[in-house]
């Protein structure tokens, strides 16, 4: 039996390609890509010459069994997506499940992703955070899962499409209300750009000029828990003195 090898790719930088990708990548006897003609072209950056199969939304089903038929066959494969981490908003996680009940071995490699690379330099806590992805494109569902993670204290990390970014920031600023956020815009790119503030402060930025490029949101946790904990530590105080009284 061959393996699954889970190998992230650049998300915009080519030098972020790390050197066991590329290996990995020239040495397995098949890559599964989203858009193969995207992976075409990282691959001829490289002098990859491995061949490449289609693996994407829509023909998961067909040709996952395929990839799986051919690990089972003895074949290593590598599963790539546009950019980033495989299976995180991207597609790979049916292929994993596939993988795993076939009993073959899932090897995944760390490297570029978004979410982490954002985080890590929101100046927003990263003790604890809590990864979203994509919102739903319908704004009544939109409100609904921002409802859902009103309470939860941890730092938050959304992707977003430009065009919903304006609408997306309004709703949270309604549901959460002003809360801290940083706006990560084109990541390891040209023009990478951190917006640190408000909710608000975010919202007029995004006034200011036209919306383009990649996003990802970093929006504070809710201070609720906090707010309940100093409350219980000022009542426990108060009953301390009485005590003593
Ligand atoms: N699998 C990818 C990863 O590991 O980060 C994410 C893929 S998802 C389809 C694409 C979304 O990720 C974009 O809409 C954007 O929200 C975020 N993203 C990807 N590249 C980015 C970049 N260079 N800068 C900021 N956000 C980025």
């Amino acid at each position: 039996k061959g393996a699954l090898y889970i190998v992230p790719t650049p998300i915009g930088n080519l030098e972020d390609m790390t050197f066991r990708a590329v290996k990995t990548l020239q040495e397995v006897d098949l890559i599964a890509a989203e858009d193969t003609r995207q992976t075409k072209k990282l691959l001829n950056h490289f002098q990859i010459h491995t061949p490449l199969i289609s693996y994407h939304e829509h023909n998961k089903e067909a040709n996952g069994k395929k990839i799986i038929s051919a690990i089972l066959e003895g074949k290593n494969v590598a599963l790539v997506s546009d950019a980033g981490t495989p299976t995180i908003s991207d597609p790979g996680y049916e292929l994993v499940v596939q993988a795993l009940d076939a009993d073959c071995k899932v090897i995944p490699l760390p490297g570029a992703n978004a979410a982490i690379t954002a985080l890590t330099a929101s100046g927003l806590t990263t003790s604890h955070f809590y990864f979203y992805g994509f919102l739903h494109r319908q704004k009544k569902e939109k409100k609904k899962q921002l409802e859902q993670l009103k309470q939860i204290p941890d730092t938050m990390i959304f992707y977003e499409a430009p065009h919903r970014l304006k609408d997306t920031l309004e709703m949270m600023l309604e549901v959460f209300g002003n809360r801290k956020m940083v706006l990560a815009r084109e990541l390891t790119k040209k023009f990478e750009e951190f917006v640190r503030g408000t909710i608000g402060d975010v919202i007029d930025w995004l006034e200011e000029g036209e919306v383009r490029g990649e996003f990802c949101l970093i929006v504070e946790g809710s201070k609720e828990v906090e707010i309940e904990k100093e409350w219980w530590h000022s009542l426990s105080v108060i009953e301390h003195v009485d005590y003593y009284i």
